[in-house]
C-alpha cells in the first residue's frame, strides 16, 4: 500500500487548521498553506454558531474543549424578525440552545495555538497545483514547487485543487451582501434592535440583518437580490457609492432599520456563490478536498463551518486508518452525502427568504423551528 507521509493542506481556514491540528495529533506532520501573511491579516467575517454534532464535537475530538467554552458565547443565539416597517414580528431568546457563537478570530485563533511551529506557511498563496513525474502532486506557490504524497484542498470557493477533481465551478446564486461594522457603545439604537444574537428585517427580495460579534461589536449585511455583473461592480465602487446604491434600494424602509446602512464602517460586498447541491467527483489518490472546497453553499443553512470541521474529523480519520486510498474514498462519499440536506437547505432558505414573500417565509421558518423545540 502507498504511504502517506507528506501531507500538504491548502488553506487555513477552520477545515484546513481543524485537519493539521488532527493530523499531529496522529503523528503526521501535514504543512498548511495560507495566503494571509499573518492570523490577522484581514477582518475573518462575522460569528459562527457552531452545532453539537459537528463543530462542537470537532473542537471535542482535537482537545480545545475548554478553550471553546472560553470564547463561546451562549448568550448569544436569539432570533428576532421584523418587518420593513420596523414592527418587531417574532422575537425568541434562544437561552439554553446549544448553539454558542464564537468569532471566527477568536476560533482561528484556537485552532493555530497547538500547532507544531512552522507549521503554517503564511503569506504561501498557492497558485496552483499539478501531477509530480514519480507519483503525487506539487503544489507552486511563491514562484516555488514542493512535492506531496497528498493534496488537500480546503481553500475555500476558489479553491486551486478542485479543477484536478472536477470541472464545476461555484455558481452566483443572485443575491449580494454588503457587510458592514458596528461598535455597540456607538450605536445603542441598533444595539437595542439586534437582541441577543441575530436579527433579520425582511421584505420584497431584500434582507437586513445584525449580528452580535463578541467584543462589543455588531456586524450588519444588507441583502440585494442583483445580477452577477451588477455584484462584479460594486466590489470595485468606491464605500460612498457601495452606500448610496444600497440606501436607493432600501428607499421606504423604517428609519431604525436603515441606520445598519446609514451608519456601518462598510466591510464588503460579497456575491454569494454556491456549488451545485451535490457535487461530487471521482475519487483520486494524492487529492482530495474539504468544506467550501467541496460543498460551498450560501450562509442561509448556517452549516458550511460545522461541516468543514466536521469533514476534518472525519478525513484525519480516513488517514489514520492505515488503509490509504480506499478510506480517503469512503470519507469522500460519506462527505458529500453528508453536505446535500444542509446545500439544499442553505439554497431554499436563500431564496425563500430573498423574495415576495420573503417576509411570510421567514416568520413560518421560526416558528416551525419553535414549535418542533415545544414538541421535542
Ligand atoms: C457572509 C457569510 C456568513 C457566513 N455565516 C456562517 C454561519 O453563520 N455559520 C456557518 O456555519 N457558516 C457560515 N458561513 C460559511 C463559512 O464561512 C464557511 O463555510 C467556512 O468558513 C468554510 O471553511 P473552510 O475552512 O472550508 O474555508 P474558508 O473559511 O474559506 O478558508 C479557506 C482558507 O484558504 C485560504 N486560501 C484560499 N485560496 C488560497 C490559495 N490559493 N493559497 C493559499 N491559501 C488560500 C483563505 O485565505 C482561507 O484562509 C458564512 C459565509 C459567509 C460568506
Amino acid at each position: 500500500m502507498t504511504t502517506i507521509s507528506r501531507i500538504a493542506i491548502i488553506g487555513g481556514g477552520p477545515g484546513g487548521l481543524m485537519l493539521a491540528r488532527l493530523l499531529q495529533v496522529r503523528g503526521f506532520a501535514p504543512i498548511v498553506f495560507e495566503r494571509d501573511h499573518h492570523a490577522d491579516d484581514r477582518p475573518q467575517g462575522g460569528s459562527l454558531d457552531l452545532h453539537a454534532e459537528t463543530g462542537q464535537r470537532a473542537m471535542r475530538l482535537a482537545g480545545f474543549e475548554r478553550e471553546f467554552l472560553a470564547e463561546a458565547r451562549p448568550e448569544d443565539q436569539g432570533d428576532r424578525l421584523y418587518d420593513s416597517a420596523g414592527r418587531l414580528l417574532f422575537d425568541r431568546d434562544g437561552q439554553g440552545d446549544d448553539r454558542p457563537e464564537i468569532d471566527r478570530s477568536a476560533l482561528r485563533a484556537i485552532l493555530l495555538t497547538a500547532l507544531a511551529p512552522q507549521t503554517v506557511r503564511w503569506g504561501a498563496k498557492v497558485e496552483m497545483v499539478r501531477p509530480s513525474a514519480d507519483g503525487g502532486y506539487e503544489v507552486v506557490f511563491n514562484g516555488r514547487a514542493e512535492r506531496f504524497d497528498l493534496v488537500v484542498g480546503a481553500d475555500g470557493a476558489w479553491s486551486r485543487v478542485r479543477p484536478l477533481l472536477s470541472d464545476v465551478v461555484p455558481i452566483y446564486e443572485g443575491v449580494t451582501l454588503i457587510e458592514l461594522g458596528f461598535e455597540t457603545a456607538q450605536h445603542p439604537q441598533l444595539d437595542a434592535l439586534v437582541g441577543n444574537g441575530k436579527m433579520f428585517a425582511v421584505g420584497d427580495d431584500r434582507i437586513l440583518i445584525g449580528q452580535r460579534n463578541g467584543m462589543g461589536h455588531i456586524r450588519g449585511y444588507a441583502g440585494l437580490r442583483i445580477d452577477e455583473t451588477t455584484a462584479r461592480t460594486l466590489q470595485e465602487a468606491p464605500a460612498d457609492r457601495i452606500r448610496a446604491d444600497t440606501l436607493a434600494a432600501f428607499a421606504g424602509w423604517a428609519d431604525t432599520l436603515l441606520e445598519v446602512i446609514e451608519r456601518g464602517d462598510l466591510l464588503a460586498a460579497r456575491p454569494l456563490y454556491a456549488l451545485p447541491v451535490g457535487h461530487h467527483w471521482d475519487s483520486r489518490p494524492g487529492l482530495t478536498l474539504l468544506g467550501d472546497a467541496a460543498h460551498l453553499m450560501s450562509p442561509f443553512s448556517g452549516e458550511g463551518v460545522n461541516l468543514a470541521l466536521a469533514d476534518a474529523v472525519d478525513l484525519a480519520e480516513a488517514l489514520a486508518s492505515g488503509e490509504g486510498w480506499a478510506a480517503i474514498a469512503r470519507h469522500e462519499a460519506a462527505m458529500i452525502e453528508r453536505a446535500i440536506p444542509a446545500a439544499a437547505g442553505a439554497a431554499r432558505g436563500l431564496q425563500g427568504t430573498m423574495s415576495r414573500d420573503g417576509l411570510a417565509n421567514t416568520l413560518d421558518h421560526y416558528r416551525e423551528r419553535a414549535s418542533d423545540e415545544v414538541i421535542r
